[in-house]
């Protein structure tokens, strides 16, 4: 398969806008999509600043920030933003019928041999192929947060995906400077199935009086030399994400130590949603 140059990128939160960042620095062609042009008004403002970081560090030239930024066009309208992708990446929350929507349309709107990947934390990729005309274009493109520091991608072949798809995926994560690891289509993969309940079990020992914030995130960072406490990354993370992904662990794999601590859901429902809202298990500006 020839290389992936157009990219359709849907969802343009945390996640999507640093996908987008990290495809147009390697010289992609990205489309973005949203759903109001002040949302992608935004994700352009952050993915501006994260360049300036990047120049500022070093490692890009400031005459080719602007040129980074010119090969993203933004879009709410998806049909226009996904009809010559060759490759579309759905980055939106973690609702599985949220994402099935999406997948419903992409089958519809973009050219029958793009690639559908979805960056989800956990919802089943072979499920979302499942309901697809061509279930061997569909896989998981899993890439981490903040996207334009982490190198992993970890990439989740669902039981149909096909192996032209799987290698296609591959070598766009490695031109972009990427570690593409392939795991297979499990509740929550690697990734999350042994992150989050490391994170729930911080939130309970914080619900428990056991230590307040600071002190469980430092037990971790200068005791067990993680760099970032559990707390600071559900936080970053996003905790209506972290209670989403806990949700399916749950109730996929039927197992009770998956179940979300109910300061997790208190916290959901009351918006503290971590960095993105200003205020989590710690305050933001
Ligand atoms: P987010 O809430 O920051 O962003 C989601 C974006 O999708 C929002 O801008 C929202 O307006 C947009 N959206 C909602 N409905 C849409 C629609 N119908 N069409 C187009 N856009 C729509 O969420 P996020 O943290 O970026 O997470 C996105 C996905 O990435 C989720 O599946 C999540 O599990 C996964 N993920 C998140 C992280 C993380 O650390 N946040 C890490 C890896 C993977």
């Amino acid at each position: 398969m020839s290389t992936i140059e157009r990219i359709a990128v849907v969802g343009s939160g945390t996640m999507g806008n640093g996908i987008a960042h990290v495809c147009a620095l390697h010289g992609r062609d990205v489309r973005l999509v949203d759903v109001s042009r002040e949302v992608l008004d935004d994700a352009l403002v952050t993915i501006g600043t994260n360049l300036d970081r990047q120049v500022k560090k070093g490692v890009l030239e400031s005459d080719e920030r602007n040129a980074v930024l010119a090969r993203i066009g933004t879009f709410t309208d998806m049909d226009e933003a996904v009809t010559d992708a060759q490759l579309v990446v759905e980055a939106v929350p973690e609702k599985a019928e949220l994402k099935h929507r999406i997948f419903a349309s992409l089958e519809e709107l973009a050219p029958d041999d793009a690639i559908l990947a979805s960056n989800t934390s956990s919802i089943s990729i072979t499920e979302i192929a499942g309901r697809m005309r061509s279930p061997g274009r569909v896989i998981g493109m899993h890439f981490m947060n903040p996207v334009p520091v982490m190198r992993l991608v970890e990439v989740i072949r669902g039981l149909a995906t096909d192996d032209g798809t799987a290698e296609a995926v591959m070598a766009l994560a490695r031109d972009l400077e990427k570690e593409p690891v392939e795991v297979h289509d499990f509740p929550g993969f690697v990734s999350n199935r042994v992150l989050m309940p490391m994170i729930n079990e911080a939130i309970f020992a914080l619900m428990e009086g056991v230590a307040d914030e600071e002190a469980i995130d430092k037990v971790m960072t200068m005791g067990m030399n993680h760099p970032m406490g559990p707390l600071k990354l559900a936080d970053l993370i996003g905790l209506d994400t972290c209670l989403s992904i806990l949700e399916v662990l749950h109730r996929e794999l039927g197992d009770d130590r998956y179940r979300p601590c109910p300061l997790l859901r208190k916290y959901v429902a009351a918006g503290w949603l971590g960095r993105k809202s200003g205020r989590g298990f710690h305050l933001y500006d």
